[in-house]
């Protein structure tokens, strides 16, 4: 369910028609519904209405600081994996006490940062990392509430590139080492043990494997506590998967995850902590290109437009479909072209045999699903300027990221003074 729709034969984002923001912005760019925001958020947040949870949204996946305010202002915490995000969350207005801090890397700098802001929760991926913890809250004299990543060692059967609870994956403690290391956390100064959590992955499109982990991770909590340890909050994760529009199988609806996971944590007296990305953004946006030229190969006809690999990697990255439209609809017959972009490398090339009617320069094509993992990956490769970002509301848009200049990309360069050699 979106709010992109053709009115007139024309593809509008919400009230907006896309042509109408491609002539004030530019193109390539992206753009996201607030109401498609507003209602993916609703819709997971209904799933437990009743019940303590807090609906942690990974920052990772669309982390403009407009669209976290706008899902604050819903309810929603952060997931956070980096120093930066924590400093969006705390800008985008989203209360410290809801932020959890997530990652296999966290440096003393930002575990100083988090502590400082006062945020909710460090999911704690090691015993090395526990330590530092523990000496730099020590030497604030703060108590870090804690809990611990554990690999729970489920196949969530996604792609290879993005399943993250796999036994010899980077991520979390190893299942059989739990114990050893909830016991560290209660000996060490400045560490107050509160949780258990687990991400076992991305776009996984069953149920099967939510359940697998979720009843392995209430299992353990009722084991910690029978050793003592004061367990509150049961971290779930993200991970579920959103359509792409070719998916052999249709992921699971938000309710019915909802449904799962409530039945499984029913009675544990816990508060369930979740942290939906994809979920919530993936489908609120699209990304919008500009044909550029038709251009026959011989064997094959590429379609190359404005937009490339800098701008949207995940087709590169993963293998990703997006379905590709055009913004404005024609009355001729569709021939196959190659969607490609202007970066100089052969992968830059989105997708194959994409069916297009008589594309011309200028012709807009959408990208849908493109809100996840789409602006938030983007680079400057081929000093290609960062694609902006625009927000509809209603009948109305907003630049929520502005194109950078060519003098903004190098204001962070300099030339030094070289000796002659
Ligand atoms: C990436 C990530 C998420 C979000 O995953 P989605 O598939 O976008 O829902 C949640 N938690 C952690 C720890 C992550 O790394």
């Amino acid at each position: 369910m979106d709010h992109f729709a053709y009115v007139d034969g024309t593809l509008c984002a919400e009230n907006v028609p896309l042509p109408e923001i491609a002539r004030s912005v530019g193109t390539p760019f992206y753009v996201y519904s607030t109401a498609t925001l507003r209602r993916h958020f609703d819709v997971f947040a209904e799933g437990f209405a009743g019940t303590d949870t807090l609906i942690a949204f990974a920052v990772k996946s669309l982390s403009n600081i407009a669209v976290l305010s706008l899902l604050g202002k819903r309810g929603a915490g952060a997931d956070i994996v980096s120093g930066g995000e924590l400093f969006r969350a705390l800008k985008a207005g989203i209360p410290a006490e809801r932020i959890v801090f997530s990652g296999v890397g966290k440096t003393e700098r930002e575990i100083a940062d988090a502590l400082d802001a006062g945020i909710g929760q460090f999911n704690v991926e090691g015993e090395a990392e526990l330590a530092v913890l523990s000496r730099v809250a020590s030497e604030k004299g703060m108590t870090a509430p804690v809990s611990f990543r554990i690999n729970p060692d489920v196949d969530a059967g996604t792609h290879d590139k993005i399943s993250t609870g796999r036994k010899g994956d980077k991520f979390g403690v190893p299942r059989a080492r739990t114990f050893d290391a909830y016991a560290l956390a209660e000996k060490l100064p400045g560490i107050r043990v509160q949780g258990v959590a687990m991400h076992i992955g991305s776009q996984i499109t069953s149920l099967a494997p939510f359940e697998a982990a979720a009843r392995s991770a209430v299992e353990l909590v009722g084991t910690l506590r029978g050793m003592g340890h004061d367990i509150r909050t049961l971290d779930l994760g993200g991970g579920l998967g959103i359509p792409y529009g070719r998916a052999a199988e249709p992921p699971p609806l938000p309710s019915d995850y909802a449904k799962l996971i409530r039945s499984v944590t029913d009675g544990t007296d816990i508060r369930v902590m979740l942290e939906p990305g994809r979920m919530i953004v993936g489908n609120a946006g699209l990304f919008v290109v500009s044909m550029l030229y038709a251009k026959d190969q011989e064997t094959r006809t590429y379609a190359i437009v404005d937009g490339a690999m800098n701008d949207l990697i995940r087709p590169m990255l993963y293998g990703a479909h997006h379905e590709i439209m055009p913004v404005t609809e024609k009355d001729a017959a569709a021939t196959n072209y190659d969607v490609a972009g202007p970066v100089c490398e052969s992968t830059d090339l989105f997708a194959r045999d994409v069916a297009l009617q008589d594309p011309q320069p200028g012709d807009l094509l959408a990208f849908r699903t493109a809100g996840a993992y789409g602006a938030v990956s983007a680079s400057q490769y081929n000093t290609r300027p960062l694609v902006p970002e625009v927000l509809v509301d209603g009948d109305r848009f907003h630049v929520i990221r502005r194109r950078p200049s060519y003098e903004d990309i190098l204001s962070l360069e300099t030339i030094p003074d070289l000796s002659d050699h």
